[in-house]
Order: structure tokens, then sequence, then C-alpha cells
């Protein structure tokens, strides 16, 4: 067994706490990594305040996992002791699967959640990425490049990977119009890539003083969601939106500033349900859709391609005994644009 330090949550809505338990006894084809750094992801505080109602509580959120191989199974051959490495948001999964064999591995039955899960050998819950090291297959390890930076390379493996996976699906690129709603983790990242791409990208936000901000980061266009006015200079213009927002909110604006045959994609897995203005949907022939995180191969690929960009998150950088300010600091959508936890000094 390895021992671990992490922050958990002991009840729904809790502040973290430190708390040593175990991980799973490393196999053949296993690495042990130390962590370095975490991402916090909107998703660990709907996990904390078990809005999914799935949470077992204690729970160790952190799903943007970026640290050092300290030890490599006997089959292990992607690795090497020394390494930069990654771990985003599940572990394993059968591998056999339709989704499994096409890349899709989030989408398997059995798919393993790097927290909040139960590992294969059935004895020990998956404890996420706010402790000191994680033990995993080989397989469901991400190779981080030596030259990138650690602490911005966190956020890639859930935000970037959520953004990157619908931009590619819808074959956004050069000549799209693209919408993004909502700049915060994922939105600030859904910005750089599909400028990255060669999209023209409008963000709607509710934060009047983001708009500037989002305009450096490659946006082309900002438009005050809460204004009107500025909604209807932008009706029927996108070819595709990517909605990132945490809460339930009116989705209706975005439907009417779709073009017809556009697509409204959502990711924010906040509580509560949104409505639907059913005759803007059918009579513009418009496409609803969801989408969750990436599959192994294409997390490696937006790895690499911010690598080969310079298309890194911005983050502001906490120390690990600071988690809880970051956490309410999140809830209060106060961050630009993704806290990453340093959890221990890099070498
Ligand atoms: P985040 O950093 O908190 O950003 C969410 C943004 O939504 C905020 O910056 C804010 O943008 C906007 N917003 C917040 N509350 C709002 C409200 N009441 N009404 C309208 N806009 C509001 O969160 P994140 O980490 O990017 O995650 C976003 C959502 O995606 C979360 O629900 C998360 O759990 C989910 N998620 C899904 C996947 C997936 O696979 N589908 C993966 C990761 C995360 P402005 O200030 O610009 O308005
Ligand atoms: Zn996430
Ligand atoms: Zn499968």
């Amino acid at each position: 067994m390895v021992q671990s330090r992490g922050y958990a949550a002991s009840q729904s809505g809790a502040p973290l706490t430190a708390m040593t338990f175990d991980r799973r006894e490393p196999g053949p084809r296993d690495i042990v990594m130390t962590i370095t750094h975490c991402g916090i992801c909107h998703s660990d505080l709907h996990a904390i305040d078990d809005d999914l109602g799935n949470t077992g509580f204690p729970v160790v959120p952190g799903h943007e996992i970026v640290g050092v191989i300290t030890a490599i199974g006997d089959e292990v051959t992607r690795f090497q002791v020394g390494d930069k490495a990654a771990v985003g948001c599940y572990v394993d999964s059968c591998r056999s699967c339709d989704p499994c064999l096409s890349d899709r591995q989030q989408m398997c039955a059995t798919m393993i959640p790097s927290f909040n899960g139960l590992e294969k050998d059935g004895n020990h819950r998956t404890m996420g990425g706010f402790s000191t090291n994680y033990v995993a297959d080989q397989d469901y390890v991400f190779k981080i490049p030596q030259a990138m930076d650690s602490a911005r390379a966190a956020p890639i493996l859930c935000a970037g990977i959520t953004v990157w996976s619908p931009l590619q699906k819808w074959r956004v690129g050069p000549g799209s119009k693209v919408g993004v709603v909502g700049l915060g983790g994922l939105g600030h990242m859904a910005v750089k890539l599909a400028a990255a791409l060669g999209a023209d990208v409008t963000i709607f936000t509710t934060s009047d003083a983001k708009g500037a901000d989002a305009i450096r980061l490659g946006a082309r266009n900002a438009i005050l969601s809460n204004d009107d006015a500025a909604m209807a200079t932008i009706a029927s213009a996108m070819d595709f939106i990517l909605d990132t927002v945490s809460a339930q909110h009116d989705i209706n604006g975005y439907i009417a500033a779709l073009k017809p045959e556009g697509t409204l994609c959502l990711l924010g897995i906040g509580p509560g349900g949104l409505q639907i203005a059913n005759l803007s949907v059918v009579f513009g022939q418009k496409c609803i859709a969801g989408s969750l995180i990436g599959g192994l191969h294409q997390t490696q690929a937006v790895i690499d391609f911010c690598a080969a960009h310079d298309v890194m998150p911005e983050i502001e950088l906490v120390p690990h005994a600071q988690i809880n300010q970051a956490l309410d600091r999140l809830r209060r959508n106060d961050v630009k644009y993704r806290f990453v936890v340093e959890m221990t000094p890099e070498n």
C-alpha cells in the first residue's frame, strides 16, 4: 500500500481538512507519482457540495493532477522515474467496449473516476489530486513535456480537454463563428483554443470587468449577456456555442444567437435543470448537445497542441494550506481564471 496525505471534505459543503489514507498497492503496470500541482475545477465544488447526489464522504477532490514519477512497475514502458506526468478525470475503464475502442473512454460504463470512485481492487476508493501522491495504470497517465510549466499544465487535464473535445467534434476552425458562455476555467480555455484553431470567437459574460480580458485572451467580441440590446446585436450569428456556466441560467438567448442549424453545446453540470424555448429550436433546426471531458488520446493531443502553440491556462497559484480560501473564492466567481494548488515543490 502507498500512504498518502490529502485534503478531504468529511461531509457535504464542509471545508477540506488534512487526512491520511492508503492508496492501492502498485502493480507491474502502475506508476507512482508525487503530485506537485492540482487545478481546482468547479466540478470539485459540485462534488464537495454533493450537487450530483453521488459523493462518497470523506472525499479528496482534485482531477487536474500533475507531478513527477517516483516509481514504476516492472512492465511499465511509457515512463521513467523523474518524468513529468499527469492524471486527469479518470484512471481506468474496461478497454474493450465500443467507447473504449474509439477513444471515448469517458463514456465507458465502468470508467473509474480519479476521485469519488472505486479502484479495480474493489477495496480502495479513488482519492483525487489534493494530496501528496497518486498510483495509476500507465495507460491512463499522460506525458507532460519536460519544458512545460507544471502548474500551468494542470488545468489542461480537465478544463482544456473538456473544451477541446467539442471544438474538434464540431470541426471548429477558420471561418467558424464560435460563442463561449462564461469566462471561467473552462471558458477561458475555450476562448484560447478556439482562437488558436482560427475561429472568430465571441464571449458571453455576466461580468462587465472580464470583457477586455476576453479580447486579450483571443476573443474578437465580448457581449454582456444580461444586456438585451447587446444580445440583440448577435441574433442568428453563431455557428457553434459552448456553454460553460456552472449554475442554473437562461440559455434561450444563446439559442437565439445561433444561426439556423447551429449547435449549442452544454458543458456545465450544475444542479437545477434548464428550460428550452422549443419553437426557436424547431423552426431554426437547431441542435442542443452535451459533451463530457474527452478520450485518452484526445487528452494527450490537447496537451501536445498547447505545448506546440503555447496556449497555456491563466492561473493563480495557491499554497496547499490556502486551499479552502481558493475554494471559497471560486464559489464567489472570483478567479482569473483557474486556481492551481501547489501540493509539493518541484524537483
Ligand atoms: P468556473 O471557473 O466557476 O466558471 C464558470 C463561469 O460561469 C463563471 O466564470 C461565470 O462566468 C459563469 N457563471 C457562474 N455563475 C453563473 C450564473 N449564476 N449565471 C450565469 N453565469 C454564471 O467553472 P469551470 O471550472 O469552468 O466549470 C464550469 C462548469 O462545467 C461546472 O458546472 C463544471 O462542473 C462543469 N464541468 C463539466 C465538464 C464536462 O466534462 N462536461 C468538465 C469540467 C467541468 P462570467 O463571470 O464570465 O459570467
Ligand atoms: Zn473538471
Ligand atoms: Zn469500456
